[in-house]
């Protein structure tokens, strides 16, 4: 990365209209992560580190990524919907747009209309593409992209009261905080288990989007600038392994070599085990199916 890829010079010029909703949330929310350290408590850390991960593992990972965008696995219509309810407490988008738009990275990672690539700067695939309308991703076009999930009551549901939800479950944790011990309390709630829960999520995925399209190592040689990167793979629970995703984009598996652990796998096999999850695409079925579809980058690397 060189010094003008995070210049304003290499946004994509078909950005579309600025959200100025948008901006003012994400930067609220990170001013209120300035209090943490004086709101510190150890409840409220608890908490927040909980939710963080019950967010991320079951709403993000699972739900919105494995299950919702790439079918990996298949289950309940109230398992499915659970897990579309936990995504879109994550303040990143409704199911159906989330999913729209993930698709599309997908289909044309790296090429002009790619919602977030870095090619297009390395903040804007981090972080800037959120704040523009996609020319390309209206409301009807999101709803075609994703007519599979479109004709679920409760997930259409999510997708159209997205504000609405985030807005009661923020009042929601205030209450409760504000129920253990006033306003000072309500306020160290705000700040753990909305603003650090939300911030800390945001900049997981999103490190996906902009160091997973930068650096670390390939297995594959895919058309894109898709790299497994080792943090990642820990931190964003078994995402950062991105080049063998986009290898094989619908394999419930991520990982591939010995050494990259994929937590959510590991989740999904004991869901199976369960009886929860059905149809799992297992790395075997994929590499039987689509073995020749990107070459391994060298003899046995595949894993
Ligand atoms: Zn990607
Ligand atoms: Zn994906």
């Amino acid at each position: 990365m060189n010094s003008t890829q995070t210049s304003i010079d290499t946004w994509p010029v078909w950005r579309g209209q600025l959200s100025t909703f948008k901006v003012t949330i994400v930067f609220l929310l990170h001013i209120l992560v300035l209090f943490a350290p004086l709101t510190y408590r150890r409840l409220e850390f608890s908490l927040s580190i909980l939710t963080i991960y019950v967010t991320l593992q079951c709403g993000l990972v699972l739900g919105y990524h494995r299950l919702l965008t790439h079918r990996c696995f298949a289950t309940y219509t109230w398992l499915k919907r659970a897990l579309s309810l936990v995504g879109t407490l994550a303040m990143q988008d409704g199911p159906i747009s989330w999913v729209a738009i993930h698709r599309t990275h997908h289909r044309i990672a790296e090429q002009p209309f790619d919602p977030h690539s870095p090619k297009n700067g390395f903040l804007w695939a981090h972080l800037f593409w959120i704040f523009f309308e996609h020319p390309r991703l209206s409301q009807s076009e999101r709803i075609l992209i994703a007519r599979d999930l479109h004709g679920d009551s409760f997930i259409r549901f999510c997708e159209e009261r997205f504000i609405l939800l985030n807005t009661a479950a923020t009042a929601g944790v205030f209450l409760i905080g504000f129920g253990i011990g006033g306003l000072s309390r309500a306020f160290s709630f705000l700040v753990w288990i909305v603003a650090v829960r939300t911030v800390c999520l945001w900049h997981v995925t999103f490190l996906v989007n902009s160091v997973g399209h930068t650096m670390g190592y390939r297995n594959f040689d895919t058309p894109d600038d898709s790299h497994n990167v080792w943090i990642l793979g820990v931190l964003a629970l078994g995402d950062g392994w991105h080049n063998n995703h986009h290898a094989f984009p619908a394999c419930a598996a991520h990982g591939r070599r010995w050494f990259e652990i994929d937590f959510t796998y590991l989740f999904i096999l004991i869901l199976e085990r369960c009886g929860l999850a059905w149809n799992v695409q297992h790395a075997a079925l994929i590499r039987s199916s689509h073995s020749q579809r990107y070459r391994p980058k060298e003899a046995g690397s595949a894993g």
